[in-house]
């Protein structure tokens, strides 16, 4: 095809006219393309990110009262028992410290296992995020599943029940991402390291 020199000149012309919704166009179809495109695991990170996002804006608070965070390590890519990833943070403190609920939300989940001991799930109240607070000494008194909770609110001591040394009571905390059936059991682990390390 040969475009003239007058044709050439006429789109130059219109071309400043027509861009705004020319360029619209050819992003949101560059887009939909690249999405196409995508592996479903690096979607996975696109939506990690935007997760990362929501839960910086909410502000969560400490889980453990009378931690200095600017001490915390980052061992969420660590591995623990051979290769089972860590997934975590790990917040060191004196046995019977008080654990506190990061946000508003309910008790989803009350559970004992060999590995967490004493644990608790709570969900968020849009019921997209659950943390989870392991290790627990004890938890705090008439604490219940199906409860309220709020930010803030008193739900645990800090212990070594389950496989944490006895000699070391730290707070095993994580948050995950909860999938479509909101289970308290299924998730994708989101480090809580970065909301509160770098302070
Ligand atoms: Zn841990």
């Amino acid at each position: 095809m040969v475009i003239s020199a007058a044709a050439g000149a006429t789109a130059m012309h219109t071309y400043h006219l027509v861009r705004p919704f020319f360029a619209r166009t050819v992003t949101l179809a560059a887009r939909s393309e690249r999405d196409a495109a995508v592996p479903p695991a690096v979607k996975s990170y696109a939506s990690f990110a935007t997760d990362f996002e929501t839960l910086r804006r909410k502000d969560l608070l400490f889980p453990v009262t009378g931690v200095e965070t600017r001490r915390l390590t980052d061992t969420f890519a660590e591995t623990r028992g051979g290769n089972r990833p860590h997934e975590a943070l790990d917040v060191i403190a004196p046995r019977g410290s008080n654990v506190v609920a990061v946000d508003d939300g309910h008790i989803a989940k009350l559970f004992a296992s060999n590995r967490g001991g004493l644990t608790i799930y709570q969900f968020d109240p849009t019921q997209t995020f659950c943390y989870y607070y392991a290790h627990l000494d004890r938890y705090a008194p008439g604490l219940s599943e199906g409860q309220s909770v709020r930010r803030g609110d008193k739900i645990g001591e800090v212990g070594s029940t389950g496989n944490a040394r006895s000699d070391a009571p730290h707070l095993h905390f994580t948050i995950f991402r909860l999938g479509p059936e909101r289970r308290w059991w299924e998730g994708t682990p989101i480090n809580p390291f970065t909301l509160w390390g770098s302070r």
